[in-house]
């Protein structure tokens, strides 16, 4: 036996399974909370259903990775000048100054990393929302 075959899910697949059949949202519900369209959300949990079916039938392994959509609404960014936190919702431009301090000396706050991207380790990466973590291997 070669190794167990697996099936990627991605971020957005499974945030989509998450909303629609964990939670029971309304596909229009989900679809706003994921911040894509009703038809776009549908296309995503209908490639989810089918690659859960197939890890299921098919006694395959699920494998979650990145997707399309980013799973958090903002991003924390922290001072190192006062120590405050605050966090900017996507689609804002990184904040240049703190907004307590008018500090320039900001940066992503460290339990935030890891998402939007470009570190360099793959396309693997943690879930936090759901409190699922990776798959161990
Ligand atoms: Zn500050």
């Amino acid at each position: 036996m070669s190794a167990l075959t697996e099936v990627v899910l991605t971020f957005d697949e499974l945030e989509a399974i998450r909303l629609g059949d964990l939670e029971g949202h309304y596909q229009e519900d989900a679809a706003t909370e994921m911040g894509v369209s009703r038809q776009t959300f549908g296309r995503i949990i209908e490639t989810a259903h089918r690659k859960v079916a197939e890890a299921l039938c098919h006694g395959k392994a699920l494998q979650i990775a990145g997707g399309i959509v980013e799973m958090t609404e903002t991003r924390k960014f922290t001072c190192s000048g006062c120590g405050h936190n605050w966090e900017v919702p996507y689609g804002v431009g990184r904040p240049s100054v703190c907004p307590e301090c008018k500090s320039a000396n900001v940066h992503r706050s460290p339990e935030d990393r890891g998402y939007g991207g470009g570190c360099g380790h793959g396309r693997r990466r943690s879930w936090r929302r759901g409190g699922i973590s990776e798959r161990e291997s």
